[in-house]
């Protein structure tokens, strides 16, 4: 199997076999992002990427589900993304389900018809950097789409059917504006119905803009304190129904994950304990993720 430069999967994709069709992050511009910095964006040829289901092939008599790897695959074009389907069907007729990374504005350059023909094409379970549904942070965060994007584009999505998992970022907002950011974050998710939700933490990364902008005193990140009040908040105005929340990320100070809505006071319990054990020094604080 070829793959080049850095490799990431969502943490629930684990057991998932991973193909190549991009290298790095088209976008690559996010303030607090450093995973693809190092990473020159290509895209992957057809013949390799045949080349890459054949080795597959010899590995897994049937496939049902794969996740192609790059940071934000679904900004191949919808032709590219349909021939990378019709090799998987050819080879693998049982896949039930082609997903990957997605950010908001790959979806803004497909056409209504674009995503239909993909949903056909079997591709589904997007996994979006929603990250934030409070404008002033996706602006600053430089995400490369507005709120308004946010909403149209993941209406666009329920529309041809494509199920979208939601990634989102608490502290985001930085310091002080946790509560706000959840209620935003809250009302996006309530109108775009997500598959899934997935928290993690803010981190301030070596090397990246956002810790540059805190050396500087332009961003005040969040407490860990306020992170988990902010999270808390989140849980309480998040109104879906039988949708999986998990927040088992490295960078979150409590990890759990449950469904909601029938598991919200169990999570909230967990995130409150930890408040407690933070106040009482009873937890350390996550110094690693917070230091510059
Ligand atoms: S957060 Fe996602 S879209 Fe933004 S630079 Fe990192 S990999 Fe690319």
């Amino acid at each position: 199997m070829k793959f080049t430069g850095s490799i990431y999967r969502p943490p629930l994709e684990a057991d998932t076999p991973l193909l190549q069709v991009t290298s790095g992050c088209a976008h690559n511009k996010c303030t607090f992002c450093t995973m693809y910095k190092n990473d020159k964006f290509s895209v992957e040829k057809l013949e390799q990427i045949e080349s890459d289901v054949l080795e597959l092939k010899s590995y897994y008599r049937n496939l049902t589900r794969i996740f192609l790897v790059n940071g934000d695959a679904f900004v191949l074009s919808a032709n590219k993304l349909k021939s990378i389907s019709d090799i998987l069907i050819k080879h693998f007729p049982m896949i039930e389900t082609i997903s990957m990374y997605a950010s908001i504005s790959n979806i803004r350059n497909k056409s209504d018809e674009d995503l239909l023909m993909l949903r056909e094409a079997r591709i589904n379970d997007l996994w979006v950097g929603v990250e934030s549904g409070y404008e002033p942070a996706l602006i600053h965060m430089n995400k490369g789409h507005n709120l308004a994007e946010a909403y149209r584009e993941l209406e666009r999505l329920n529309v041809a059917g494509i199920s979208h998992l939601h990634g989102l970022m608490i502290g985001v907002a930085g310091s002080g504006l946790g509560i706000e950011n959840a209620r935003a974050t809250a009302e996006l998710l309530n109108k775009t119905k997500p598959g899934l939700i997935w928290i993690c933490s803010t981190g301030i990364f070596e090397g990246s803009e956002l810790s540059k902008e805190v050396e500087r005193g332009y961003f005040t990140p969040a407490t860990e304190i306020e992170m988990l009040e902010e999270e808390i908040e989140l849980i309480n105005k998040l109104d879906l129904q039988d949708v999986m929340f998990y927040s088992n990320h490295p960078t979150n100070t409590a990890k759990f994950y449950g469904r909601m809505p029938i598991h919200n006071h169990e999570m909230i319990n967990v995130i409150n304990k930890k408040i407690e054990d933070l106040k009482t020094g009873l937890a350390v604080p996550q110094k690693k993720r917070l230091s510059l």
